[in-house]
């Protein structure tokens, strides 16, 4: 999914909660949104210890912490959506897999409106809509592509060309942040046309948060709510475990009652307790050190001093962020790599992203601060001179 540059081919390991490569080296970290809470934190180690040594069984037995955590989740949710019915799974693309499945289920259609470079997992049905990953050519006649500036008209002429072509619209999914298309983070205005658009048609709406959840924003926990957006569906995953396998779908009572296979869907693993105890520790952790405020005077600070580095760097073409997550959008994807590969020499870890693969991807652990907001610029810097 090329979300894993290949150049990073090191093999890393993490020593008092910092990373380190094979030579001991300290590497700073500013690509994995994972560990969100900064790699093994002990509260969620410890969390996870805990459990496995008391009970580790499936969501079959209902036992509490999967319970608090669901209860947790929805509580963290803008009442206004009324999301009232969560399921844990295991994967981003699963969470992705059965909000699709239902919404196809409940619509009785088959359309799909995504952006254009999106990416929302690697099941058969999810990599229908997911044209990151589509191979040259290849095109799936009930996806439309919507671009990264669209609102309301765009979404509109979409469905009205699913509908054309036989394929009326069942659900449009949404990463806020639009990570895998080069990180361009939606307005307020143009996420509610887009929702608008896709009810008017008859559709329902995924916020995927898989990637701008868990307090990336600095605004609020969900970026869909501090948008002030009302899905029918959201997703969660990659951050909600700290690297412990653990996801989730939350939606509406009503809806689920509408699908045919309702009570008939399980993952084995699912919501299993050690996934939850490290979906609570997590939650705790975010809201015991304060990480939202945080991330967003962090991410303020490293877009403000990115935002300077361009002024003395033409090959610098934009600077496009959302709290911790920041896309600098160079003129070249050639130059993008020997930056990604020089940050890598002076120890600085980032990505890229964008059809072009021209962006460098910048969306670190939230516990990020600003003495290493001040390092990766200056790394930054030194890498885009000696290009
Ligand atoms: N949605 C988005 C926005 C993602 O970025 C990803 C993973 N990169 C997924 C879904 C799929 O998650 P997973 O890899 O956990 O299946």
């Amino acid at each position: 999914m090329g979300d894993i540059p290949t150049e990073m081919d090191l093999v890393y390991r993490v020593l008092d909660e910092q990373l380190v490569d094979v030579d001991g080296r300290r590497l700073l970290d500013a690509y994995n949104n994972v560990p969100v809470v900064g790699h093994s934190h002990p509260r969620v180690t410890e969390a996870v210890v805990r459990q496995t040594r008391t009970l580790n069984t499936h969501a079959r037995y209902v036992y509490e912490p999967l319970v608090e955590l669901a209860e947790r989740l929805l509580a963290s949710m803008p009442p206004e959506a009324g999301l009232d019915s969560v399921m844990l799974v295991n994967s981003g693309s699963e969470a992705n897999d059965i909000a699709w499945r239902i919404a196809a289920g409940v619509t009785g259609r088959d359309g799909a409106i995504v952006t254009p470079f999106a990416y929302h997992g690697v099941t058969a049905a999810i990599a229908d809509l997911s044209p990151e990953e589509w191979p040259e050519g290849f095109e799936v006649s009930r996806v439309e592509r919507i671009p990264v500036d669209a609102g309301e008209e765009a979404v509109a002429a979409a469905a009205a060309g699913l509908a054309e072509a036989g394929h009326d619209l069942a659900a449009t999914f949404i990463d806020a942040g639009l990570t895998s298309d080069g990180v361009y983070p939606l307005t307020r205005e143009r996420l509610a046309g887009i929702v608008q658009a896709t009810h008017d048609a008859g559709g329902l709406f995924v916020a995927d948060e898989v990637q701008v959840g868990y307090g990336r924003s600095g605004e609020h926990l969900w970026t869909f709510a501090h948008l002030g957006a009302t899905p029918d569906f959201v997703t969660l995953g990659k951050p909600m475990g700290n690297g412990y396998p653990v996801a989730a779908v939350l939606t509406r009572r009503e809806i689920v009652e509408d699908f045919p296979f309702a009570g008939s869907v399980f993952s084995t693993f699912g919501g299993n307790p050690v996934a939850a105890q490290a979906g609570l520790a997590v939650l705790d952790v975010i809201r015991d050190e304060r990480l939202i405020p945080h991330v967003k005077c962090v991410g303020e600070r490293l877009l403000r001093r990115i935002g300077e580095l361009q002024t003395r760097h033409p090959e610098i073409v934009t600077v496009r962020g959302l709290g911790l997550l920041i896309g600098v959008q160079l003129d070249d994807s050639a130059r993008a790599k020997k930056v990604v590969d020089a940050m890598r020499d002076r120890g600085v870890l980032i990505g890229r992203t964008g059809p072009g693969n021209d962006v460098l991807k910048i969306r670190p652990p939230l516990v990020f601060d600003e003495e290493h907001a001040d390092v990766l610029v200056e790394a930054l810097e030194a890498s885009l001179i000696s290009d």
